[in-house]
């Protein structure tokens, strides 16, 4: 990457910390083994009962292996919070109903269809970028499985291959006047760019600062960085962390950060009474002080960086209203947007976590009940391979959805499916069946898309 001397200071003076996140690495405990063999604090040894353990250890190396399908990992900031949580438990605890039907996808929604080079997909007028091949926890949930489990080959986005696909891009929407030269459909500019992974917090500041750098001096005014690392370990956004975002607003103050939190329950952010009440604090929520300390952070730096929250919704996981309800009205009251609400994906496994989309619709309906208007912001969205639906609502035995975002340009934005309701519906493969109005015909490609390889 070729830097000005005044950026070449900047990176020179970033400071790292060495952070425990727990374990013997230190990067979090690796794995079920530490609880098999029980070589966990004590303080942990309760996580498991004795039977979860044994039924999990009689999987192994079987074709339902839990790890095979998705390594355990947690912090133990995380683990101590889940101890006084059935919630958060359910989100990171590994259960053998995850391998009992592997129905689903390694790659949902076919995310390698929109991959021009490794590491990176181009979607919309932004591009994503694998930063990282791990989370400091993993929920059970995840969508990125094939990143973690390595097996469809994905690799992290290399920055500089990065820039100049994007200059290259640029330039060419700009030479054809916002035209494919090939097709005639318009295409846009890219001005913005996610840092995903993964979690791009778990790297060090200085590799962050070099994506962040990369994408700016390609020209893009909008980086967005998603993490659940303030869940995970909040302790991770500390000075330095602070200093080195500084530093960068100070050499491009035209960019804005933006910071997608994914929280996904209030038990990750909000303190309990010794009978696991929340305990009321001004007009809201009493919040744990290195959360509320680190959100209070990034709030103040208000002028180039802002926070959105974002989570699917999950069986025994958050698929109770109350909890959604708090949860967004925290959110907004700590200055944190309500950007979307999802329907978990189907990933391989995905039946042990989904909750049936129409069953998420009244669920996420029912907890905006008795929020303000600007409290209650967050969509349901389904994230499809034609781009992301929002499921607008159910009327006379139909649902309707809304395409929001079409990933290769605008031309089907706004299109409306609508199709006859069914309440068992993981995803928008069950209602395959059942389409009463499609106009150009999005859900033929949805369900018929073309795959790439995965390798085994
Ligand atoms: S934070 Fe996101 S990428 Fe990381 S394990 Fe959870 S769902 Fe997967």
């Amino acid at each position: 990457m070729v830097v000005s001397p005044e950026q070449q200071q900047f990176l020179d003076l970033i400071k790292e910390t060495e952070f425990s996140r727990g374990g013997a690495s230190g990067g979090g405990v690796p794995g079920l083994k530490p609880f098999i063999e029980g070589t966990v604090p004590e303080e942990f040894k309760t996580f498991y009962s004795k039977e979860e353990l044994h039924a999990l250890s009689e999987l192994k190396g079987t074709s339902r292996d839990i790890e095979d399908r998705m390594k355990v990992k947690l912090t133990e900031h995380y683990l101590k919070l889940a101890l006084r949580s059935e919630s958060l438990k359910n989100l990171v605890k590994a259960r053998p109903e995850e391998t009992a039907d592997l129905a689903g996808e390694m790659d949902p929604s076919n995310q390698n269809k929109y991959s021009p080079i490794p590491g990176l997909l181009h979607k919309y007028e932004m591009v994503l970028l694998y930063t990282a091949a791990t989370c400091s926890s993993h929920c059970r949930y995840c969508y990125r499985l094939d990143l973690f489990s390595k097996k469809t080959g994905k690799e992290m986005a290399n920055i500089d291959d990065v820039a100049a696909y994007i200059v290259a891009h640029n330039k060419k929407v700009a030479q054809h006047n916002g035209k494919d030269p090939e097709t005639g459909e318009d295409i846009f500019p890219i001005v913005e760019g996610l840092l995903s992974g993964g979690d791009p917090m778990v790297l060090p500041n200085k590799r962050i600062a070099r994506f962040l750098m990369g994408l700016a001096n390609a020209g893009l005014r909008t980086i967005r960085i998603g993490s659940k690392e303030m869940a995970f370990f909040p302790y991770r956004f500390d000075q330095n962390f602070f200093d080195m975002l500084d530093g960068f607003h100070a050499l491009f103050p035209d960019v804005r950060l933006l910071l997608i939190t994914h929280f996904t329950h209030p038990d990750e952010f909000l303190e309990k009474d010794e009978k696991g009440n929340y305990i009321p604090e001004g007009k809201g929520y009493k919040w744990l002080n290195v959360v509320r300390t680190a959100i209070g952070n990034l709030s103040d730096r208000h002028r180039y960086i802002s926070m959105e929250n974002q989570t699917p919704i999950i069986y025994k996981v958050n698929d109770n209203p109350t909890s959604l309800r708090i949860l967004q009205k925290e959110m907004y009251h700590a200055g944190i947007g309500n950007h979307y609400l999802f329907q978990c994906r189907e990933i391989e496994g995905h039946k042990a976590f989904a909750v049936p989309v129409e069953t998420s619709w009244a669920i996420y309906t029912e907890s905006q009940k008795g929020l303000s208007g600007v409290e209650k912001q967050a969509r349901f969205v389904m994230s499809t391979e034609i781009g992301k639906m929002e499921v607008i609502g159910l009327t006379h035995g139909n649902v309707i959805f809304k395409l929001m975002r079409s990933p290769g340009g605008a031309q089907t934005q706004g299109h409306i499916i609508i199709a006859k309701s069914n309440p068992d519906a993981l995803w928008i493969t069950g209602y395959q069946d059942r389409i009463v109005s499609d106009d150009t015909g999005l859900f033929k490609e949805i369900l018929n898309p073309v795959k790439f390889e995965v390798k085994k």
